[in-house]
């Protein structure tokens, strides 16, 4: 098989203040890289966007390193292996990858994971069964922890981690209440069997969602922050639970929210209503619980008891875009690029 001349890369050209912009981002080509002994050259197939990527293109402390300025963005990718110096993989194989927004790559073969397509499509590796279902199913059942008849509620409610936490409540028999942006996506979730669904654009989003929760709310998984946490607060009941999991409402800030400090009323929330928040980043929980999480959801998505939707771009130029659409909710579903066929 004859190979590609050049790797075509998305990479940081600056960091953004705000909201990035098309500008943020450079695509260039670069020589096809060289596998060495234990190394496996890749062709993307899928990249994952994820809004955890907004913060790796800031200087910001983290959980994790900054993506470079000229460095090619990270990213999670299923690719084709081309050309293997791996004992064990051969040209064809796919594999679950770390690639980052390029159309070609070399990888050590002990950090990828090989997926069988007859098993499930390959890019929901990059979802439902892959980093965000597991955020879902490793924060709802190890930190909210619903109980039969307990209401979770859950914002960004149709994407990857959402909509798996909304359906993995029903299966621990909770009620469950999504919040999205839109009607078109509340319906969505009507068809993946939550209770109710919200708009978070409503201009009565509060009160709607007060009273889809006449029993008040036993687990909030905390998606998003901002207005959606500000509706939420006052209806979490004694002892509710909240796995902090992405703040994606406060991810493009660039200045601290407007008003009065409410640090010392949400404190006073948490003593007296005896609440749990804690944050979580879910490569905490892969030791213990991939194992589990990869038998229990193939299992429910193979029963159809988790549903999954995926928004596909197609071609790798136009992640910047797709990202950029990703923070404030232009996507409908996983948002993944299809680099090639
Ligand atoms: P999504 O595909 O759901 O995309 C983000 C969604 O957030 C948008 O589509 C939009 O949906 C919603 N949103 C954006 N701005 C606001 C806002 N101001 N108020 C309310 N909703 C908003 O993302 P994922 O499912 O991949 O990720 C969901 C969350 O989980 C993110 O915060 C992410 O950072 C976090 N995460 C955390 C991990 C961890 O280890 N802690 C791992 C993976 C993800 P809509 O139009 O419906 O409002």
């Amino acid at each position: 098989m004859s190979l590609p001349a050049e790797n075509m890369r998305v990479v940081l050209a600056s960091r953004p203040v705000g909201e990035p912009t098309a500008s943020d981002f450079r695509i260039e080509t670069a020589p096809l890289p060289v596998p060495k002994e234990g190394d496996l050259l890749l062709e993307t197939l899928y990249l994952s966007l994820d809004p955890y990527m907004r913060g790796r293109m800031s200087a910001a402390e983290s959980y994790a390193d900054p993506v470079e300025v000229g460095a090619v963005m990270v990213g999670g990718t299923v690719c084709r292996v081309l050309e293997s110096k791996a004992q064990g993989f051969a040209a064809g194989d796919v594999v679950l990858s770390f690639s980052g927004w390029q159309t070609h790559s070399v990888a050590d073969a002990r950090h990828v994971r090989r997926l069988d397509p007859k098993a499930a499509p390959v890019q929901t590796a990059l979802g439902v069964l892959g980093m965000p279902g597991f955020t879902a199913y490793a924060g709802l059942l190890q930190i909210g922890r619903p109980k039969h008849g307990e209401t979770v509620v859950v914002a960004a409610a149709t994407g990857p981690v959402g909509s798996a936490v909304g359906q993995i409540a029903k299966i621990k028999g909770a009620r469950a209440v999504g919040i999205a942006g839109g009607p078109e996506k509340c319906a969505h979730l009507a068809e993946l069997g939550f209770d109710a669904a919200l708009d978070h654009h409503a201009p009565d989003f509060e009160e709607r969602l007060a009273a889809a929760c006449p029993a008040g709310v036993d687990v909030y998984f905390e998606n998003v922050g901002g207005k959606v946490w500000d509706a939420v607060l006052p209806l979490l009941n004694t002892y509710a639970r909240v796995p902090v999991c992405g703040l994606v409402a406060y991810y493009n800030a660039t200045a601290p929210a407007e008003g009065p400090d409410r640090t010392p009323a949400l404190l006073s929330r948490i003593l007296t209503k005896s609440l749990t928040l804690r944050g979580f980043i879910q490569s905490e929980f892969v030791k213990d619980h991939y194992v589990h999480f990869l038998a229990d959801m193939s299992g429910w998505v193979r029963e159809g008891r988790v549903k999954y939707r995926e928004d596909v771009v197609d071609g790798l130029e136009y992640a910047p875009s797709a990202f950029i659409g990703l923070l404030n909710g232009q996507n409908f579903g996983k948002l993944l690029i299809k680099v090639a066929e």
